[in-house]
């Protein structure tokens, strides 16, 4: 069985950047992607950073079950493909999940087998200089996106493992190590 790494955490913890990293480093592992109501950033593409959707196609995906996991985050929608998840496993290949906090709990439901991550910002301050940074989200999305931020620190305790991401390459190989030793665990003997 592919072993299935969910990767979890504020916005704005770097988990984006940890992910690229990692597959640089562990090519065989499988990202999944996302599918969303919310609009492409610059430079992203529909199929590779996320499937993007109309909320009228999220809403009957979700009515025909179609979902592992889906979530509402600042007001729009996110959510885990069985079909995408399934493709992305069938290779036996190690496949990694990028979500936040309510849909990783549902992961845990669904598939306890599956190995949860939580990535923890340095401090609070950090986390908002980063999504200032990003350039990405306006003050009310920023602030919407720290207090979700909070609450999401808060449940911290609750993952297989917590990596902090205050040094990239020290967390990367964090990282490196879970992935390795895990698969390791489940392949065959
Ligand atoms: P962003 O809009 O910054 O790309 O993502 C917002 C939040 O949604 C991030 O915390 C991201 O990890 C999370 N997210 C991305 N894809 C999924 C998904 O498929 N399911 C869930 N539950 N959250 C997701």
């Amino acid at each position: 069985m592919a072993k299935v790494f969910v990767i979890t955490g504020p916005s704005g913890v770097g988990k984006g950047t940890l992910i690229r990293e990692l597959r640089d480093r562990v090519p065989e592992l499988e990202l999944s992607v996302s599918a969303t109501t919310r609009a492409p950033r610059p430079g992203e593409a529909d199929g590779v950073d996320y499937h993007f959707l109309t909320p009228e196609l999220f809403a009957a995906r979700v009515g025909e079950g179609a979902f592992v996991e889906h979530a509402e985050y600042s007001g729009r929608r996110y959510g885990t493909l069985r079909a995408e998840l399934d493709r992305r496993t069938s290779g036996g290949h190690p496949v990694v999940l990028e979500i936040e906090v309510q849909g990783a709990r549902q992961v845990r439901s669904a598939m306890p087998e599956a190995v949860q991550i939580f990535i923890v910002p340095p401090s609070t301050d950090t986390l908002r200089q980063r999504l200032v940074g990003r350039g990405t989200d306006d003050d009310e999305q920023v602030a919407a996106r720290l207090e979700v931020a909070v609450s999401e620190l808060a449940a911290q305790d609750e993952f297989d493992y917590k990596v902090t991401n205050a040094d990239l390459e020290t967390a990367v190989a964090e990282l490196v190590g879970i992935v390795r030793r895990e698969s390791a665990a489940s392949a065959p003997r």
